[in-house]
This record gives structure tokens, sequence and C-alpha cells, in this order.
């Protein structure tokens, strides 16, 4: 029992003897591997062992000696036998071989030297004591140079060759024994220093050799890792997919899921971008709380995420996005502030049998993202193949809004705005329409879109301001025309300075237009559209928010900018009847443009019974169906004169607008 112990501790410390450090045990495994992947010097040294031990044998008739020479002959054959043992190249080396190796060495080495030892005590001749000597001391240094990497396994095995073969010497007691038995620690001493040095360089080669490897790995990671969240980035997700794609099996499942946050633009924008970050961090946290390892989550760059992971059935994925987004529900305690952030999910599923295509799953949950978001975000959507039309119907969109200006395809209708206590039209709103030769008629939600995601809108708004300038200034001039502005051409450069060319090139005063604009405008660059507004409405242009109601419903940008008209939206209208809660609100909202001196138009007017709920609620303007849908300007003129007729005017005022 306690020699055993002693065994594995000895066993222990010539493993680890030289090599407390990693580099150390790393050169050790190294040199390992490469001892066993040549095994040839070993056979060679086994066979001469065998040669040896048996001619000396056979020649030396002293019993002890030729006992010893068989245990060395057997030693050495089981040594042969091992190798056979040795697995393949590249497998792994399994332990037990490893301390077959090393006690098999130490035994060897033992019964080398022992044999040797016996030689030269018993004065077995002088031919065979040379022969032994020799070939002990050539095995030690030999067996010294293949252990380089593990030193002490080295000074080990030299000793079991020289500590019997000096004691042989001492006891033989010849001037020329004595002298070897007093030169044999020198030569270890010697031999020690070369395995050293050997060592020495070796560590050094490999020590450099490992800092490369771990600076690569570590720059590797790095650049997979997003640093604001700590998650994998676009390189580090296209890694984790590509991995996740070779392993999906037959009838497994995979989901990926395209988040997107919905109000994290105006956190970004309004509390700056450390806050910003701040929420970002906290979003990765939360879906990691939902999606452990070995799941993929990674930012894919602004406010965007994907997580993919492995699932049973599409309602497992559904249960999993339903709970992404209560999570992101939850409002967000950052920086001292309470915000509620929002989100919107794409999902695509992908099973063993349809192939591991990664792409394509991005790609499909891109588009359910984007269905998501138009359906109202903070929902989910599943990828369907009708998405694929779409996108398909939104890029020939996209090709032929280019050219439909020069095709004449583009015209301007104008819906009237009316004053409610007396039906009296006071505007009219300039709504674009497309008549597409062979889709018919496309709505502007269909491909206003479009012209914002593409930059054509700046050259449609600017036709479109045209138009309406044109067309307003015909008619009577206490009529003024509304026109909508897209964020992006405020922000195109020179718009301010458009707007003025419209006015003067139709020759209508600037205090009868009235441009409409969301809230969604003012959520960056406020530099550009400050001075936009202040540019135009220092020249007398009137300016409208549009929408209210939608968004964020700011009163902040109500005070903060020169607007004379809020346009109530039309979903506080639709609908059978209203509550008491939005006719709350819209009172509010009027009681509101009264003291702000404001004039509030409720949109959306379908029936005398909306047009008596908003008037009771207190709104003096609206506009909607009940009145009239948008008409070509031809009609403008028509709607005008019967308008003043219904109130008993005379229609001179009017005939300037049939002029
Ligand atoms: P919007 O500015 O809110 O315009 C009012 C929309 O409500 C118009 O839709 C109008 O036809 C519709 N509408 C009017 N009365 C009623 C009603 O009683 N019931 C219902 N359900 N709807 C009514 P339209 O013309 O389809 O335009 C949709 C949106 O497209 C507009 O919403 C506006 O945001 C945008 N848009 C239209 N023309 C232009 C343009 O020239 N430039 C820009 N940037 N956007 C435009
Ligand atoms: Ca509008
Ligand atoms: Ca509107």
């Amino acid at each position: 029992m306690g020699a055993t112990k002693i065994l594995r501790a000895l066993n222990r410390r010539i493993q680890t003897g030289f090599v407390a450090d990693e580099t150390g045990r790393e050169v050790q495994r190294t040199l390992k591997r490469s001892l066993y992947r040549q095994p040839g010097s070993l056979v060679i040294g086994a066979l001469c062992g065998i040669a040896v031990s048996g001619v000396s044998a056979s020649v030396v008739s002293d019993p002890l000696f030729c006992a010893m020479a068989l245990i060395l002959s057997v030693v050495a054959a089981l040594r042969i036998g091992a190798t056979m043992l040795l697995p393949g190249e590249g497998a792994r080396l399994p332990r037990f071989y490893a301390s077959i190796y090393e006690w098999g060495a130490v035994l060897y080495a033992g019964s080398f030297g022992t044999l040797a030892a016996i030689a030269i005590a018993r004065n077995v001749g002088t031919g065979v004591e040379a022969l032994l000597t020799t070939h002990a001391v050539g095995y030690a240094i030999a067996v010294c140079a293949r252990n380089a990497g593990r030193p002490t396994m080295a000074l080990a095995l030299m000793l079991m060759v020289f500590v019997p073969l000096a004691a042989g010497c001492l006891v033989q007691g010849s001037p020329a024994y004595l002298l070897m038995a007093v030169t044999l620690p020198l030569i270890i001493l010697a031999i020690m220093t070369v395995t050293g040095n050997l060592y020495a360089v070796l560590h050094d080669a490999a020590a450099r050799a490992e800092s490369s490897r771990r600076k690569a790995h570590d720059m590797e990671k790095l650049a997979r890792t997003d640093v604001v969240t700590g998650l994998a980035n676009r390189a580090g997700l296209n890694h984790a997919l590509v991995e996740a794609s070779m392993y999906i099996e037959e009838g497994q499942s995979m989901a990926l899921f395209w988040l997107d946050l919905d109000r994290f633009k105006e956190v970004n924008d309004l509390l700056g971008h450390q806050t910003g970050d701040l929420v970002l961090a906290e979003t990765a946290q939360r879906l990691r709380a939902i999606a452990d390892h070995p799941a993929i989550v990674a930012r894919f760059g602004g406010d965007e995420f994907v997580i993919c992971c492995d699932v049973i059935d599409r309602a497992q994925a559904e249960r999993l996005a339903g709970q992404m987004l209560e999570a992101l529900n939850t409002p967000m305690t950052v920086a001292g502030e309470t915000l509620d952030v929002g989100a919107s999910i794409g999902i695509a599923m992908l099973s063993g049998k349809d192939g591991g295509d990664m792409d394509l799953l991005l790609q499909q949950a891109d588009l359910a993202l984007n269905h998501a978001k138009t359906s109202g975000r903070g929902c989910s959507k599943f990828f369907a193949p009708f998405m694929t039309s779409d996108l398909a119907r939104k890029r020939d969109i996209e090709a032929e809004l280019r050219a439909a200006i020069q095709r004449d395809e583009l015209s301007v209708f104008y819906q009237p705005i009316v004053e409610l206590a007396t039906g009296r039209i006071v505007a009219f709103e300039a709504l674009i329409r497309w008549f597409h030769p062979t889709r018919g008629e496309l709505q502007p939600d269909e491909f206003i879109p479009v012209a914002e995601d593409t930059g054509v809108i700046v050259t449609i708004g600017n036709w479109v301001t045209k138009q309406a300038a044109r067309a307003c200034a015909n008619w009577p001039e206490d009529i003024h025309v509304s026109v909508n502005l897209s964020p992006l051409q405020v922000k195109a450069p020179g718009a301010s300075l458009g707007i003025e060319a419209a006015l003067r090139e139709a020759g209508l005063a600037p205090d009868r237009l009235e441009l409409e604009v969301t809230e969604n405008l003012f959520l960056d660059d406020t530099a550009t559209t400050d001075a936009f507004i202040k540019d135009l409405a220092d020249k007398g242009v009137r300016f409208a928010m549009d929408d209210f109601g939608t968004g964020y419903s700011s009163l902040g940008y109500i005070y903060r900018y020169p607007f004379s008209t809020v346009k109530l939206d039309r979903s506080f209208v639709s609908g059978a009847s209203l509550g008491d809660k939005t006719r709350a609100i819209i009172g509010a909202v009027a009681e509101l443009g009264k003291q702000l001196d404001i004039r509030i138009v409720a949109e959306g007017l379908e029936d005398a019974e909306h047009v008596e709920a908003v008037r009771t609620a207190g709104c003096r303007l609206g506009q909607g169906y009940h009145y009239s849908p948008p008409v070509p300007d031809y009609l403008v003129s028509v709607l005008l004169e019967q308008n003043r007729a219904q109130l008993g005017e005379t229609p001179a005022t009017v005939r300037r607008a049939s002029a």
C-alpha cells in the first residue's frame, strides 16, 4: 500500500518534475508525441539489448548474470511488443500506454545497468564487460537525448543505469574501475547540463509559439465579439451559424429570431449614446436569460439582435419569441431613467432535411422582421413565402418609381379641410396618386415608404410641392394648401430653398402654404430641422403636426416649434363611436389648441356622427370622406363653388379657382 503510494508520487514527480508551468507541459506533450511517433529508435535499442544480453549469456556461465540477462531480454521484447499497441497518427494516446512506456523504460534502464554491474563485479571477462558497459552507457546517453523534453525522466533513467554500474565498479575495486565509478557522476553532470540547455531552448521556442497562438486566439475572439454587449458580433454570428449548419441533423429543427428594438433610436437621440449602450447591454442580458448556451445570441449591429437555437417545433419557437417580447416590453431602468423600448421579431425555421442554408435563413428572418415592423411593431412574425413576392413587388416599385414622374403617371389629388360648425372649406391637403399603366392605382402607403427608403421621395416631394403651390395660386385667397413632407426631404441639402423656389415660381404667398410633418422628423439631427423650420416660418410658411396621437405625442415639439395646426390622427375617430377616453383626449388637445392659438384638425371623419363627436369634444376643423374624398385638381373649383353656394355666398371669390 505504502509502496504503491510512493511509486505513484514518484511517477507524478517524473511526469511534472521540471515542468511546473503550462508551457513546460506543452513542451513535454510535444516531445512525448514525437517520441511515440518514432518508435524506431526504441526498437533498435531493445533489439541491441536482446542481442547483447543473449550473446553475453551464451559465453558466461554465472547463474545470476544469466538470470539478469533473461530479465533484460524479456523487458526488451515486451517493449517492442508494446510499440504494436501505439495508436495511429493523430489519435489520442491512451493514458495507460504512457505509463507502460515510462515504467518499461525505467525497468529496462535498471536491468541494463544491473547486468553491466554484475558483469564487472563478477569479472565475467573483458569482452563481455566492455560490450555491456558501452551499451549501457550508450543507452543512458541516448535516452537522455530522447527525453530532453522531460529532464527529470532523463535523469531518472540515467541514474537507473549509472548507479548499479558505479556500484559494480566499486565492488570490483581495480584502479581502472574505481576511476570509472568516479567519472560516471561527472558524465551524468555533463549530460544533464546538455539536456538542461536543450530543454531551455525547446521551452523558449514552445513558449513563443504558445504566446503567438494565444495572441492569435485572443485577437480572433475580440474580432468576433461586440464590445458593447459582450455578445457575438456579425463576424461571430457568421462563424457560429456556419458551425451550427454543419451539425444540424435530419429531424432536428432550428429557429432564427431577428429582433429589432422599436424605440431605441429615440433613446439614443434623446438621452445620448452612453445610455443607448446601456440599453443594448441590458437587452443582451435579457435575451441571454431566455436563450441560454448553447443558443447563439448575437448583436447584428445597431439595435438588431439575432438569436439562433434548436427547437422542437414551431410552437416552441413562438413561445420563445413571446418570452423575448415580454422581456423587452418590461421597462428598463437605465441611468436613472425608466425606458420602454419594446421590440419586433422576425422568425425563420430550418429543419435538418432542408440542409443548412444559413444565408437563406437570415434572409427569411429579415423579411419576416420587416413584416412585423410594418404590422405595427411590438409583435413577432414567422416567415411565409408570400413575403418574398412582396419584396419582389417592392423592388419593382422602386425601379419604376424613378421613371413615373417623366412618364406622367403621378398626379396630385386634393382633399378639403372644413370648418365643422359651418361646413366651409378652408384648405386642401395635397395627396399624391400614382396611376400605373399595368398595375392600376397604387396607394401612397405602398409606394411612399419605398420612395423614402430609396431617397426618391426628395424628387417626388419637390414635384408635389410645385404642383400644389401652382394649383393653390389659382384658388381664392382665403384657401390655403397643405403639403406632406417626409423627414428625408427636410434633411436634403437646400430643402428650404426648394420650397421657396416653388412658392416664387407659382407666385403664391408663403402664408398660404402649410407643410405637414410627423413627429419622427424630430428624432435626430435637430440642427438641420430647426434651421429648415425657422427659415420658412420667418418667411411666413405655416407648419402642421400630422398624425398626432400615433407616435410619442410629445407636447414638447408643439411648444418648441411654431406649429399653426395639429392634425389628430384618424385612429382617434375611426371605430363605431368615440369612447370616453378618446373624447377626453380630443377635448384636452382641443383645449390646448385654444390656449396656444393652434388649429386642431380631426382627420378621418367618415359620417355625420364622427363630425358631431369631434365637434362636441371641442375640434373646430375636420377632414374626411364625409365631406369629400381627395379629388383631382380640376374638381377643386367645382367643390368650392358648391360649398360657397351651400353657404349662400356669391361665387365671385370662387371664380378665380376655375380660371
Ligand atoms: P395622411 O397625411 O395622414 O393623409 C390622409 C390620408 O387619409 C390620405 O390617404 C387620405 O386619402 C386618407 N383619408 C382621408 N379621409 C379619410 C377618411 O374619412 N377615412 C379614411 N379611412 N381615410 C381617409 P392617402 O392619400 O392614401 O395617403 C396616405 C399617406 O401617404 C398620407 O397620410 C401621407 O402620410 C402619405 N402621403 C400622401 N401623399 C404624400 C406626399 O405627397 N408626400 C408625402 N411625403 N407623403 C404623402
Ligand atoms: Ca397629412
Ligand atoms: Ca394624417
